[in-house]
């Protein structure tokens, strides 16, 4: 049996993984309807984990779409990197323009502990919830599932 489907991406987190998770690139489309139902969407405050290349783990404290019907959280990717060339530009500027990865979310407490001192990459795996799965939509006609994509995709910011 041919392996088509085989798995690229690993889960990082220990925590069990927790919503289906869309980033958004249409800078026009602000969901406040779920694309998959159309249901209104509902607002999530949830500190999202980020992998920048090389070996950069961090935090950020985010306002998402969420609709509790499908589980599916959305971020819109324009204030992710909005966000992520301003931390860079004050923290590391070498890393600027390098790809990243939206990975999954942080338990609370330890995003707290976090904001008091930095964490370690490990107590970041150690909190870190993967995304069950990253899903994209692409508008034909009407908004559907893009089953072109496999697994997370690589966003690259253009700073
Ligand atoms: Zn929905």
């Amino acid at each position: 049996m041919p392996n088509r489907k085989k798995k690229t991406t690993i889960q990082l987190g220990k925590q069990p993984p927790q919503y289906r998770f869309f980033l958004n690139p249409y800078q026009d489309m602000r969901w406040t309807k779920c694309p998959q139902c159309d249901s209104k969407m509902h607002q999530r405050k949830l500190p999202l984990v980020i992998h920048v290349d090389p070996m950069n783990l961090f935090s950020l404290n985010k306002t998402c779409r969420y609709c509790p019907h499908c589980d599916l959280l959305i971020a819109h990717q324009d204030d992710v990197e909005h966000f992520l060339a301003s931390f860079f530009t004050e923290q590391k500027p070498e890393v600027v323009g390098n790809d990243y990865l939206v990975l999954g979310t942080l338990e609370r407490p330890a995003w707290k502990r976090g904001t008091q001192q930095p964490m370690s990459l490990q107590e970041m795996l150690e909190a870190l919830h993967d995304f069950k799965e990253v899903v994209t939509f692409k508008l034909t006609g009407g908004w559907v599932r893009d089953e072109t994509k496999v697994s997370a995709k690589k966003g690259r910011r253009t700073v």
